[in-house]
């Protein structure tokens, strides 16, 4: 079982640090901001050996400069398909990165929809998915169209229920609260939100969620739910005959209730 910890960044995001076994390496997902990384590592005594980048927006790959200026020894990993300065290597689907120290393999899924060569990684039971997946939503599709995000979508759907999910963002009320919109009668979405909400009010991080749970809640991964899909055809007004229109009705339903 790994070692995660968030480190919060901004007003939402959630840079994902790892510890090794000895309490003396770390490595971090999507560190957008390098200052609060570095007062924590310095704080637990932490030497940072792995960086790992799921895509090229500034809030999850502003910190890598300072922070491999800080320890130059560590490796920046990230998407092959996008332009990032620091990487190291540079993956795409079908890589695996091994991360020896933490005990850990990662396999890279190729996950475009919110920008064109975003990845994520998959392994040790958990998934690091960056804006792709959030809890109870998904990201806005800045580059990419509805049927390669619902592609994406549907590869992460594919994972075992109980894989952790370690999404970028605190989006998660926002969310449900939009997913409420789509299934009012969806007693597992009631309940997660009431449950979040708890969590919340005491300060505390809603992510990870599981993959289950998203299944069973997430408008965006059940696009092929008979609830799901009469809601988006309401609202898009015309019948929708598969799964990436269906998906597109509800990405484009909520875009629009927040705009
Ligand atoms: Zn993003
Ligand atoms: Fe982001």
């Amino acid at each position: 079982m790994l070692d995660i910890t968030p480190v919060p960044a901004f007003s939402d995001n959630y840079i994902w640090l790892i510890r090794d076994a000895s309490g003396r390496k770390a490595a971090v997902v999507d560190p957008g901001d390098a200052q609060p990384v570095l007062q924590t590592l310095a704080e637990s005594g932490l030497t940072l050996t792995t960086i790992l980048v799921t895509h090229h927006h500034a809030d999850h790959v502003g910190g890598v400069s300072g922070l491999i200026a800080a320890y130059p020894d560590a490796v920046v990993y990230g998407p092959a398909g996008e332009r990032i300065r620091d990487l190291t290597f540079k993956l795409r689907e079908g890589d695996r990165v091994a991360l020896p120290e933490f005990d850990a393999e990662f396999r890279v899924l190729d996950v475009p929809g919110h920008t064109a060569g975003h990845i994520a990684y998959v392994g040790e039971g958990v998934l690091f998915c960056g804006d792709t997946l959030f809890a109870g939503g998904c990201g806005r599709l800045f580059e990419g169209t509805p049927q390669q995000m619902q592609a994406s979508l549907s590869k992460l759907r594919q994972l075992p229920d109980d894989t952790l999910v370690y999404c970028a963002h605190e989006y998660t009320l926002a969310n449900l609260g939009f997913a409420k919109w789509v299934e009012p009668d969806n007693e597992d979405l009631l309940a997660r939100e009431e449950a979040d909400m708890a969590q919340r009010e005491r300060g505390r991080p809603t992510v990870p969620s599981t993959l289950g749970l998203e299944k069973l809640t997430n408008p965006f991964l059940r696009y092929d739910m008979p609830s799901v899909v009469s809601a988006a055809e309401q609202f898009s007004g015309q019948a929708l005959t598969n799964p990436a229109e269906v998906f597109g009705a509800v990405r484009y339903w909520k875009d629009s209730a927040y705009d």
